[in-house]
């Protein structure tokens, strides 16, 4: 079905990520990132140069400006997941989904003026560390503990599953510093490469991503001056998070779209090749049903995310909707790639195919985000007024 949500500047972005794409994520280097677990700095910094990341960072800033508009963050994330580089999309989506908001929204000026310009260029790369060891779903659990003191704080404590941990320069740091668990007692803090005390841990054995660092991060009496407070005032972290997660929760619905809709296209593609008992296997009326079940389902996906980034875009977006979009397109695109490795046959399972890992990428959508259980959750207390 055709979209109607782009216009022109948006179709001729476009051509700049295919371009970039075409030049800097050859399959060689795609392999190298696989192979090292991590994205290469000098991609990040094309990518800065070119203007695929820093999207949001406005132009004062040095970035697009296009902080308004997230349609332009689709057509990267369609565009990167599309040529079948999960890894990259997830690397420049933590960048510019999880880290520049809080810095753009929240940050004080002089908290802009120090990093945005160079998160536009890619020179800073940024992540967001809110999971414990012992606390995931339940954020208002962490222990991870920052002490006031004279011109400051002493961090304590440890994050792990952090996407881009490894590699980044910032880390936005969601932290205890009040006493029990109301909202207030918590803020986040940037924790800078360097610091004492810090370390970015070690680069976690995933079941997909395998290009995209994930780590566990360590801080022990690691001293954050005052100035790397998140909008300067104490005791609205968690406020802060809840601003920003209907955006990260947007994002994995476009991802999941977006892997859905390749997904589609390596299968036509593959069924239309392969051969079995002397036709086609898209001939076959199995075949044929399932793609014609996986292109309607992709249908309503885009519908469905593309009125969720409309919606973004008025301003509108609730958080019980971002988290059924979600749940509901993060499990949508589950069933089309599991269909996708079916019809590829053994060569589905087989990792030097994107279907393959594609597959093992849209694992983890129905888990970090928030799982799809607490979305769930979510959703049930809107509906139904009870907590
Ligand atoms: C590859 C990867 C990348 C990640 N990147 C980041 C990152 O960049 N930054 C970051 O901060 N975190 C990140 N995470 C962490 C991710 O967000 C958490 O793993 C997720 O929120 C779940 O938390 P948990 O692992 O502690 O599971 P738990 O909270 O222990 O959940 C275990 C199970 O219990 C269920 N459950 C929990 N509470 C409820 C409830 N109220 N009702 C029903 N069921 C419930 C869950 O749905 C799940 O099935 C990442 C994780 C992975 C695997």
């Amino acid at each position: 079905m055709q979209r109607d949500i782009y216009e022109e500047d948006h179709e001729a972005f476009r051509e700049v990520v295919k371009e970039f794409l075409r030049r800097y994520a050859t399959p060689e280097k795609a392999q190298q990132w696989d192979a090292d677990g991590e994205i290469d700095r000098a991609t990040m910094l094309a990518a800065g140069e070119q203007g695929i990341i820093g999207l949001s960072v406005p132009e004062e800033f040095g970035g697009a400006g296009m902080l308004q508009d997230y349609r332009f963050r689709a057509v990267v994330n369609e565009e990167v997941i599309g040529s079948g580089n999960g890894s990259l999309a997830g690397a420049f989506g933590i960048q510019d989904d999880l880290a520049v908001p809080y810095l753009v929204h929240m940050g004080t000026q002089a908290q802009k003026e120090k990093w945005l310009p160079r998160m536009a260029t890619g020179e800073i790369l940024g992540a967001l560390a809110m999971t414990d060891p012992g606390a995931g779903s339940d954020l208002r659990g962490v222990t991870t503990n920052a002490k006031k003191v004279e011109g400051g704080y002493i961090l304590n404590g440890a994050k792990t599953f952090i996407s881009s941990g490894k590699t980044a320069d910032i880390v936005v740091t969601f932290v205890k510093t009040g006493e029990g668990n109301r909202p207030d007692a918590f803020s986040l803090l940037i924790v800078e490469s360097g610091m004492e005390g810090f370390d970015h841990g070690k680069k976690l054995s995933k079941m997909g991503f395998h290009g995209w660092d994930t780590a566990e991060l360590s801080f022990t009496d690691v001293f954050i001056p005052e100035e790397n407070l998140i909008g300067g005032k104490e005791g609205m972290g968690f406020i802060q998070l809840m601003m920003n997660l209907p955006l990260e929760r947007l994002s994995i619905g476009v991802a999941a779209a977006a892997a859905s809709e390749a997904g589609l296209k390596w299968t036509l593609e593959y069924t239309s090749n392969r051969e079995a008992f002397g036709q086609p296997v898209a001939d076959f009326q199995n075949t044929r049903f399932k793609l014609a079940d996986m292109a309607t389902t992709v249908d309503v996906l885009w519908a469905y995310v593309d009125r969720a980034m409309d919606l973004y875009r008025q301003g509108k977006l609730s958080a019980d909707e971002a988290a059924k979009v979600k749940f509901w397109s993060t499990e949508r695109e589950w069933e089309i790639l599991d269909q996708g490795v079916q019809l590829h046959g053994g060569y589905g399972y087989i990792t030097e195919y994107p279907i393959a890992r594609a597959f093992l990428d849209a694992r983890v959508h129905r888990i970090y985000g928030g799982t799809n259980e607490v979305m769930r959750e979510i959703v049930a207390r809107a509906v139904t007024g009870r907590k």
